[in-house]
């Protein structure tokens, strides 16, 4: 089993995108309680942890903590905005800190859109900049893309221009975001139909798997996958019995996960799938269960396309892998994740909630400078989080909005 562990490392960001899932608290993780979430990862047997956020580069013990980890035969990997990754010093640093991969997130290619989903001016020049950087380096580099209302038709629009402007980005990670918490649920706006994103995101899959290159998604029903079923982040796992541990730096504190489901509905009974599918993401209420339909593939098939990637999968047990015919006959998994402890038995300091609601849809938003410039980002970087201006080379074929 390919089990990674998560620590969020702080919750304070210097993005603000209107549907973050882990918004600002004045918590953070110390370097003792990081070694320690680690030394727990690798009694464990995990095969490597992820550093997240918030926005882990913000933390001065990021360079330590994953020196820490490599130390104890973890693989280590990151998520981030990029911001901080601008600066080429400083993606050199964690390189030899032992980084052996990061997921970038960003959600458009067009940069008045990646602007407002950010919450962030220039936030697409940032991004662009750390890719550059990383081409250049031993790090793998992902791109993780929240799939939300406003580019929910436009996914395999981002996904072209990816693969013109950074040929070195492999793997893609569509996150469907999860209308249930942070800025996501009070700003109910960003949640996309199902509907909405079916043909693009079909668009998508379909170019990235003729491209070689390959992709997950995660809190997708597989009734709208068709054809890439086995690119479910949360089918693998089922099939793979993976689990996974998050030590959330709010009242959720440390979650094991090992059960992936979510909710199924009425149709959901007679569709062969439904034992190897997550189904609707609901936990929001904001996801129409009227969206779901049946489908009559061979669950079979599925399972064996998810072996097929074994190879590429080194902490994957094949041991590990259930039968088909116990996976079609398998019951209804319960959606609620155990919590636990952490490491050392203790909790931090009281949570804050999160209330604050941002007034403006994307209708009503009119960003001042649609294309980043090199004046915008220098005065950014006279802010708390100095920064080299990075080029704001021309892109080929953006759509204007
Ligand atoms: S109908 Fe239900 S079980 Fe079948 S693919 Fe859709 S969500 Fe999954």
């Amino acid at each position: 089993m390919a089990n990674i562990g998560y620590i969020q490392m702080v919750r304070h960001c210097n993005q603000n995108c209107g549907f973050c899932s882990n918004p600002e608290t004045p918590w953070f993780h110390g370097e003792a309680e990081v070694r320690a979430i680690i030394d727990d990862f690798a009694q464990r047997d995990y095969f490597g942890v992820i550093f997240t956020g918030g926005e882990p580069t913000l933390t001065p013990i990021l360079a330590a903590s994953i020196a820490y980890a490599r130390g104890r035969g973890l693989h280590t990997r990151m998520i981030s905005n990029g911001q901080k990754l601008a600066d080429r010093a400083y993606l050199h640093e964690l390189e030899q800190a032992g980084l052996d991969h990061v997921h970038i997130s960003v959600h458009s290619h067009n940069r008045a859109l990646e602007d407002f989903l950010t919450g962030t001016p220039g936030s697409l020049a940032w991004a662009e900049a750390a890719l550059d950087h990383l081409a250049d380096s031993a790090i793998r580099v992902d791109v993780n893309v929240v799939i939300n209302r406003y580019n929910a038709d436009q996914l395999h629009e981002t996904i072209a221009w990816f693969e013109a402007r950074f040929p070195h980005v492999r793997h893609f990670i569509f996150n469907n975001l999860d209308p249930s918490i942070g800025r996501a649920h009070t700003n109910q706006y960003f949640t996309p139909t199902l509907r909405a994103m079916e043909y693009s995101l079909q668009l998508a899959m379909q170019r990235l798997s003729a491209a070689g290159r390959t992709f997950r998604v995660e809190k997708v029903p597989l009734c709208y996958m068709a054809g890439f079923e086995h690119c479910s982040t949360e089918t693998r796992k089922i099939i793979k019995s993976e689990e996974r541990i998050v030590h959330f730096l709010d009242e959720k504190g440390t979650v094991r996960q090992q059960l992936w489901g979510h909710h199924q509905a009425k149709v959901c009974e007679v569709c062969t799938l439904r034992a190897i599918c997550a189904g609707l993401f609901d936990r929001g209420e904001a996801y129409d269960e009227a969206e779901l339909t049946p489908v009559f593939v061979d669950p079979r098939e599925v399972v064996q396309r998810v072996a097929a990637d074994e190879r590429s999968d080194p902490a994957w047990r094949r041991s590990q892998l259930r039968g088909a015919a116990g996976l079609v006959a398998a019951p209804a998994q319960s959606r609620a994740p155990a919590t636990m402890p952490p490491p050392d038995g203790s909790r931090l300091v009281a949570p804050q909630h999160n209330a604050k609601r941002r007034r403006d849809p994307w209708q009503d938003w009119h960003p001042v400078t649609p294309t980043p410039t090199a004046t915008t980002i220098a005065a950014r970087s006279d802010s708390d989080d100095p920064l080299s201006p990075p080029p704001s080379p021309a892109v080929a074929g953006e759509g204007a909005l």
